[in-house]
């Protein structure tokens, strides 16, 4: 069983970030995948958002159009497009926040682990050009499978030297997990969606994502037959759009607003505003996992401190000891592509 425990908090290295406090709201925000179902509504999010005085749009295709219809926009963020990889570099040098959601989605009947074998080459490949042109900057990987695409990530900062032990950059972005949950929750109690938080942990695929709906803020009673059934539509709500949209592929509109409030967070934070707290997918010791989702405090340097798994009833220890053989599986996986 895991429960909560006082832990310490993550040694950061203050001199990795060029950030500065005086920066006001000067980020420059790059998006890579950028054409797709995803990275479309999410660039128009970041670019009606005042964080940002540059927003880089990537991908292999289509961007001059993407970028030239979003440069219209009457908001201060100046938008640049990049096509193809050899603009991949100029697309993230100076990058604050880059994040990832190139790569191919489900179909109706597929896994998330059934993606891995297009969508781990594509990360790899866009973070060893991150991990030359701007290590430091915070990365937030939407490509499924997320579970093992992090990890990917982080091989591949060790491959280059730019892996910093002491301070997290890299981030499974499960924000989608929360933004379900919490709508889920207002649905059903009939509660202000805005006032509803709830944190999600673990993964992000069926059980490996875990929300700590007795950890709900206003609390939230259940029997624990409805906790089962809630519990499970939020673990199976990306197969609900998925079959929806019957092959025309999986969230994008919703996926694009947690993409933009996990930007959003970070960007607030790196800025000086305090309290900001986001559930991520991290490199974790919380758990016999490796990579594990838990709150997570933000600050000027990204992660300030892992605040560990949420206290938990007996019914989410035993969602969490369940998620732990799939959870485990998907990050050997990543790693072992990696040793490849
Ligand atoms: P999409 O097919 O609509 O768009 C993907 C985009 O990636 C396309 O524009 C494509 O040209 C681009 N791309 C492909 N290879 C690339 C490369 N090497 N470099 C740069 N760009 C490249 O797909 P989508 O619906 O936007 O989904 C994207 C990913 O996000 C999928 O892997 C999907 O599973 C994942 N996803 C994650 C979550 C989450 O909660 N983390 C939620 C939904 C979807």
């Amino acid at each position: 069983m895991f429960s909560r425990v006082a832990r310490p908090s993550l040694a950061i290295c203050s001199s990795a970030r060029k950030f500065s406090s005086s920066s006001q709201n000067n980020a420059k925000v790059a998006v890579l995948g950028a054409s797709g179902g995803i990275g479309q509504p999410l660039s128009l999010l970041l670019k009606n958002s005042h964080r940002l005085t540059h927003l880089s749009l990537y991908d292999v295709m289509h961007t001059p159009g993407v970028a030239a219809d979003l440069s219209h926009i009457s908001t201060k963020a100046k938008v640049t497009g990049h096509l193809g990889e050899e603009q991949l570099a100029d697309a993230v040098k100076d990058a604050d926040l880059v994040l990832i959601p190139a790569g191919v989605p489900r179909k109706p009947g597929m896994t998330r682990d059934d993606l891995f074998n297009t969508n781990a080459g594509i990360v790899r490949d866009l973070c060893s050009v991150t991990a030359e042109v701007c290590p430091n900057a915070i990365l937030g990987i939407i490509t499924n499978p997320v579970n093992s695409t992090v990890p990917i990530a982080e091989e591949v900062y060790k491959k280059k030297n730019a892996f910093n032990e002491n301070r997290i950059n890299i981030f499974g972005v499960t924000t989608l997990d929360v933004v379900r949950a919490n709508t889920f929750v207002a649905e059903l109690k009939g509660l202000d969606v805005d006032k509803i938080n709830v944190p999600v942990i673990g993964g992000h695929s069926g059980v490996t994502i875990i929300p700590l709906l007795s950890q709900a803020t206003p609390a939230v009673a259940f029997p624990q037959e409805d906790r089962t059934r809630l519990t499970e539509r939020i673990q199976n709500a990306g197969t609900e759009v998925v079959e929806a949209k019957a092959g025309a592929g999986s969230a994008t509109l919703s996926m694009a607003f947690a993409a933009a409030r996990f930007a959003y967070k970070f960007l607030d934070a790196l800025n000086g505003a305090d309290n900001k707290v986001e559930c991520a997918y991290i490199r974790s010791t919380e758990t016999p996992a490796a990579y594990f989702a838990t709150p997570l405090l933000l600050g000027k340097n990204g992660v300030e401190k892992n605040l560990g798994i949420p206290k938990t009833i007996e019914y989410e220890a035993e969602l969490i000891e369940k998620a732990m053989p799939e959870l485990q599986a998907n990050i050997k996986k990543g790693i072992d592509f990696m040793s490849q």
